[in-house]
């Protein structure tokens, strides 16, 4: 199997490139983000309970989180792959997903991060507000939010991958295209 965690802030275009590598690498694409704003829409109880720290820009819950992206794993027990886009964005989610793919003779492949300027992010997240009816993407002060959730829980997961050899920084900026073959260039040779 292919494992790959698609890493990098908010408005780094992890969910854009995903969908085109999923088909292009023949992987299943999890976005946790995704799963929980179908929750939310269906008004499952953890929808329900997502929300109330979605709409803050806070993080969900790690307990609620792993048992979540568990359950999507075990979803596609045929899968030749996955591509996590959002998952781990905490070091006991990291450890969590190392644990889990264990039992299964399986390991993260490796972590390819999509870098991007926090000024460059924050005029995407804003433009990409306009029309993906993202309440948390249309408010400057939530955006900052993710972002100071980000910069103190999730960014050290760079540290936790690169202690095992497996981070691989990307360019983020440039056309889509040219992002795609970047990263393309990396999935190759894991
Ligand atoms: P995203 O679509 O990845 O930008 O995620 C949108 C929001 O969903 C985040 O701001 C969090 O509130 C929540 N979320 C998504 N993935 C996670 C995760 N792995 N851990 C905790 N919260 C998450």
């Amino acid at each position: 199997m292919k494992n790959i965690v698609l890493f990098g802030p908010p408005g780094a275009g992890k969910g854009t490139q995903a969908d085109f590598l999923k088909d292009l690498y023949n992987l299943v694409h999890i976005s946790t983000g995704d799963v929980f704003r179908f929750n939310i829409k269906n008004k499952t109880d953890l929808g329900i309970l997502a929300k109330k720290y979605m709409d803050e820009g806070n993080l969900v819950p790690d307990e609620v989180t792993i048992n979540m992206l568990k359950a999507e794993i075990a979803k596609n027990k045929d899968a030749n792959g996955f591509i996590f886009d959002g998952f781990p964005r905490t070091q006991s989610q990291a450890e969590a997903l190392d644990n889990y793919l264990t039992e299964k003779g399986e390991q993260i492949n490796g972590m390819v991060a999509l870098e991007v300027p926090e000024d460059v992010l924050v005029t995407r997240l804003l433009e990409r507000g306009k029309t993906s009816g993202r309440t948390d993407d249309t408010d400057e002060t939530k955006i900052r939010n993710r972002f100071n959730e980000y910069n103190t829980k999730t960014a050290v997961l760079k540290d936790y991958f690169e202690a095992q050899n497996k981070y691989y920084g990307i360019n983020g900026v440039g056309s889509v295209a040219e992002i795609t073959q970047r990263i393309s260039n990396v999935f190759d040779t894991l």
